[in-house]
């Protein structure tokens, strides 16, 4: 059964439809094309919400900035492994355990990239589109200054 993505249900909130990488504004399309983030084409958006009509991408260009948020994210998690590290291994001067700490934590980050991108933009999506739990009767604002062309193109 494919069908039951469009079957309307309750609406989740803002972390799980971030983390489920769904559309902003109706929190039940998705925003990609393909579910898996390691499969190719991962990053290929849908024009628009196939539930709700809203554009994925508002302009061209639109989730250069994106790229800040995945920083971030990947900052974030840094820290996460650090702490756990330190907690659970430690860390000495007297060896080299801050190097193992640096690989495995780069090895980490390098294997969740296309997750944290991915969840780079459908946070980034959240901060310019909000929820709206009435946008079955208002129609999505069209997106501006798009130029078909140039969406996916980079
Ligand atoms: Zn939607």
């Amino acid at each position: 059964m494919n069908g039951h993505e469009k079957m309307p249900k309750k609406a989740s909130n803002l972390i799980s439809s971030i983390i489920q990488c769904k559309c902003a504004r109706c929190r039940q399309g998705d925003m990609f094309i393909e579910k898996n983030p390691y499969k190719k084409g991962a990053m290929k958006m849908h024009d628009k919400c196939e539930v709700c009509g809203q554009p994925m991408e508002m302009e061209v260009g639109f989730y250069y900035g994106s790229g800040y948020v995945s920083y971030a994210l990947s900052v974030a998690l840094s820290v996460a492994t650090f702490i756990a590290w330190w907690v659970l291994i430690g860390f000495s001067l007297d060896d080299n355990r801050i190097f193992y700490w640096l690989i495995a934590n780069g090895v980490a980050l390098g294997l969740l990239q296309p997750v944290l991108m991915r969840l780079a933009r459908a946070g980034w999506l959240a901060i310019f589109v909000r929820y709206n739990k009435n946008w079955k009767e208002r129609p999505a604002e069209k997106a501006e200054r798009m130029i078909k062309e140039w969406q996916n193109g980079w």
